[in-house]
């Protein structure tokens, strides 16, 4: 990265080290920027950031002498890391930078009036982020800025894309009720909610009819990746290249019947609540019962039929396992 980035003589801050916190601290730093790490002493991953050659200090201290904070703690502990280390600490003019908008967009966190505050998210997971920086391109990010104290916000923000290698690749401004909202509706509607009851109603519906739950297994969970692997690649129009004829016919008569208009209606009416702040609210409040809710649609998951017959599938599946021997697969 260039000397003359707005970053170039910046301390930034990287507070948590999981799947994002690890690969931006790591891009920032061979960037050529100053970087240290935010962690709880005995936090589960700060034996990793150490491992890696940072500075580990807690929370409330690596805040204290940063130009950017990068809050990237899963979301439900940031209201208070914000009211604890970062509020009392971040200098008047500091950047306070989001992977995801959540707690700002819905007033979870109210940052203080004289600090900017920006969003940079990677549209990849984090160790996608490090791998492609590290073969010299970068990961899509998109950004925002919801707060400019200092006159600086948005070119801090696009140094800080480019420090972790999204300027590489493609830089997409967006805000912050837009990335949250949008996240939110995708990973409930389609990626996790939407395409787990798709599958669970599918391997149901064939082992009802007296097919065996593991050619069901076969059909409807394990072959899905094939299919999404074509998406990522290459849109629908790769997925119609790579299947059948017969299995095209199949798509475009009878999959509407599945997800028909209704679906469509309800996925509107989750998309209300995402922008009403009713999930917001209900999670927030779940969060803070102890998880009670979650747990137990959680532990329904768990025990659901295909993953009984997923687990025993999978361990004669050698490739599925990288760090597992095939000699330790258990015979059938
Ligand atoms: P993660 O769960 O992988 O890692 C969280 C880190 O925070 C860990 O190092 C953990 O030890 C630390 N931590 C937990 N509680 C803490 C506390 N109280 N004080 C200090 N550190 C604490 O998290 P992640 O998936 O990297 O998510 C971080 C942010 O990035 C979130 O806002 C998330 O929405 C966003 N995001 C994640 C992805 C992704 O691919 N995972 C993609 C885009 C955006
Ligand atoms: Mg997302
Ligand atoms: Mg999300
Ligand atoms: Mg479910
Ligand atoms: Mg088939």
């Amino acid at each position: 990265m260039s000397s003359h980035s707005i970053l170039a003589s910046s301390r930034i801050a990287v507070l948590g080290y999981g799947s994002q916190g690890r690969a931006h601290a790591l891009n920032l730093r061979d960037s050529g920027l100053d970087v240290v790490v935010g962690l709880r002493p005995n936090g589960p991953t700060s034996h990793k950031a150490k491992a890696d050659g940072f500075t580990v200090l807690e929370p409330a201290e690596a805040v204290r002498g940063a130009d950017l904070v990068a809050v990237l703690t899963p979301d439900m502990v940031q209201p208070a890391l914000y009211r604890e280390a970062i509020e009392p600490n971040i200098k008047s003019g500091a950047a306070l930078l989001f992977a995801h908008g959540f707690n700002v967009h819905f007033g979870q966190i109210n940052p203080r009036s004289d600090i900017d505050v920006i969003l940079v998210a990677p549209k990849g997971p984090g160790a996608l982020v490090r791998t492609e920086y590290e073969r010299g391109r970068g990961v899509p990010c998109i950004w925002a800025v919801h707060q400019d104290a200092s006159g600086q916000a948005e070119a801090k923000t696009k140094a800080y894309a480019d420090g972790i290698g999204g300027g590489r690749a493609m830089i997409i401004k967006t805000d912050f009720k837009e990335e949250t909202e949008t996240d939110l509706f995708g990973e409930q509607a389609v990626l996790c909610g939407g395409a787990s009851e798709l599958v669970i109603a599918g391997f149901e519906t064939l082992v009802e009819a007296g097919y065996q739950p593991e050619i069901a297994y076969y059909e409807v969970m394990h072959e899905l990746k094939l299919i999404v692997d074509l998406f990522y690649e290459g849109g629908l129009s790769k997925m119609l290249d790579f299947v059948s004829e017969t299995a095209q016919y199949g798509d475009y008569v009878s999959g509407p019947r599945v997800v028909d208009a209704g679906v469509k209606a309800r996925m509107k009416d989750v998309l209300t609540d995402i922008q009403d702040g009713t999930f917001a609210r209900n999670w927030t409040a779940e969060y803070a019962a102890g998880l009670p809710n979650y747990k137990r649609l959680k532990q329904a998951d768990l025990d659901h039929p295909i993953e009984q017959v997923g687990a025993k599938l999978r361990a004669r599946m050698p490739w599925l396992q990288p760090n597992t021997a095939p000699a330790a697969v258990a015979p059938l």
